[in-house]
């Protein structure tokens, strides 16, 4: 159907909705608006094409726009829903009265029962090219309703995090389209990574959307998803569902992916707790055998020589006091130019040197990549006394082969 189809059949247009779930109540709540229409055969189409053609004139799209919103705000009032109702706008088009269309509209809405902090204005800002500073005036004024502002679609985007953070919004929406097994592409599930923890800086919860496999909702329970979306859960439908229609699915699925980090966290404690009794017993005749630290280490590396690939010793303050020993081409190398070199600017350094201190036990790292190999590898580090702390990077093939090392 082409634009002017769409505009002369302007009354066959209908609000469409997708029930949004919550990871702490595993209940529907809220719903995002989207564009139908159905056609001369009955059947109903998506107006994505209409909305995303940079053909169609602005008028068109605004007139469609307002209609379906409209219709939404009619049918989620009539029926009395308490959740929130999720409304797409592109910013430009957003920006073309600066907002006061839909605030008028919001506000008429507003006399018929509706509560403007139900609203979630989702927000395309992408291919924004007006003023920014005007826009973030703009969404500050909304929120002065109680308005809540989402982003969308900030996965593929993250080049413009400081952008994002400007808005103050109260909910970041990632798209996992691109997340589609667990194999995964690295790269994108780093990115999403970091997006978790932006959003928890700037007080933003997580929506992620396109779940359409159980991978993607288990990644999105364990990267802070504070909300669901996808046809995974459920389709986009003309009607408002039942609040717990997945509560006990929910529910089971949570369960297994509780039972499932809690095995690869268990497994974690448990080799951090044997690998510290290897150590330590090793280290006994070590200590007395060696002539200084390097040598210690080449002996610690031969007797560990199927777990890891590099040893070296540090400070307390992160200075490296021994050399690296390092595994290359399988043979075992002593590397004296990283002596002296500080290590205390590393994410956690100083904080785990702390809980070892405290702890007197030694730990072992989360699942990351090392800046040389690329490769995904952990750290174990251990208290050795004397106010050192002696650090043995496991190797990938070895933590593949332990179960649950891994992932
Ligand atoms: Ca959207």
């Amino acid at each position: 159907m082409d634009a002017l189809d769409v505009l002369t059949n302007i009354e066959r247009v209908i609000p469409y909705f997708q029930p949004i779930f919550s990871a702490d109540e595993h209940s529907i709540v809220g719903y995002e608006v989207l564009g139908r229409i159905t056609n001369t055969e009955g059947v109903i189409d998506t107006l994505g094409p209409f909305f995303n053609d940079e053909e169609v004139p602005d008028e068109y799209k605004l007139e469609v726009d307002e209609k379906i919103t409209k219709l939404a705000l009619q049918k989620f009032t009539d029926e009395g829903q308490e959740g929130f109702i999720f409304l797409n706008r592109d910013a430009r088009l957003l920006m073309l009265d600066h907002g006061e269309s839909l605030l008028t509209l919001l506000k008429e809405f507003e006399t018929k029962g509706l509560r403007l902090n139900r609203i979630v204005l989702e927000l395309s800002e992408k291919t924004f090219q007006g003023d920014l500073d005007q826009l973030v005036h703009l969404l500050l004024y909304y929120k002065t309703y109680g308005i809540k502002i989402a982003i969308d679609n900030v996965g593929g985007n993250s080049g413009s995090l400081e952008r994002i953070s400007q808005f103050s919004p109260d909910i970041l929406k990632v798209d996992l389209n691109l997340l589609r097994n667990d194999a995964g592409n690295k790269m994108y599930k780093d990115i999403l990574y970091s997006l978790s923890i932006l959003a928890r800086k700037i007080g933003a919860s997580l929506l992620f959307e396109h779940i359409e496999i159980n991978f993607q909702l288990q990644f999105s329970w364990l990267n802070g998803g504070r909300y669901y979306q996808g046809y995974y859960l459920q389709s986009p439908s003309a009607s408002f569902l039942d609040k717990e229609i997945l509560k006990q699915k929910l529910k089971e699925k949570c369960q297994d992916y509780i039972r499932y980090e809690k095995k690869h966290l268990e497994a974690g404690y448990h080799f951090a707790d044997l690998f510290h009794k290897e150590i330590s017993h090793e280290l006994i005749p070590l200590k007395k055998q060696c002539n200084g630290y390097d040598q210690l280490l080449y002996e610690l590396a031969a007797f560990f020589n199927d777990k890891c690939f590099r040893l070296y010793i540090c400070d307390e303050n992160g200075f490296q006091v021994t050399s690296n020993i390092e595994k290359v081409n399988r043979k075992w190398q002593i590397q004296p130019t990283f002596k002296g070199k500080n290590w205390s600017w590393r994410p956690y350094f100083l904080e785990n040197i702390m809980r070892m201190r405290m702890g007197k036990k030694g730990l072992l790292s989360d699942v990351y990549s090392d800046i040389d190999s690329g490769e995904s590898i952990r750290t174990y580090s251990y208290p050795f006394g004397d106010g050192l702390y002696l650090f043995i990077d496991l190797s990938y093939e070895f933590l593949f082969e332990e179960d649950s090392l891994l992932f």
